[in-house]
């Protein structure tokens, strides 16, 4: 037996596969072995040019960006350090010179 990922739960490797799950004999957990593949495909992000952002990116403004809620608008340029990618509907968390910012990755283009 190969290639049975780890707990999603608890993220140890003691994991086993049972038909058409995998199960974790530490915490108990089981799930489907196709729903994992189809999970990591749903956390894929693109830029605005269609390449994969992750982790730690930098990446710039394509467009100027109005932060809501407030008078800043963040300038078509301005370069972002060590991006971080979230669930939801602004996939990128960053820090820019205004503060903390949730960003839609396909305002950005990757550097
Ligand atoms: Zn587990």
């Amino acid at each position: 037996m190969s290639n049975i990922p780890p707990c999603p739960q608890c993220t140890l490797e003691n994991t086993y596969q049972d038909g058409s799950n995998y199960v974790c004999a530490d915490c108990g957990y089981e799930w489907p072995m196709n729903e994992v593949a189809e999970a990591e495909e749903g956390r894929q992000v693109k830029d605005a040019n269609g390449n994969l952002l992750q982790d730690g990116d930098s990446v710039v403004l394509i467009k100027d960006l109005k932060v809501k809620g407030s008078s800043i608008t963040l300038k078509q340029g301005t370069k972002i350090k060590s991006i971080r990618i979230v669930d939801g509907d602004h996939e990128v968390d960053c820090r820019t010179d205004a503060g903390q910012m949730m960003l839609k990755a396909c305002f950005l283009k990757k550097v």
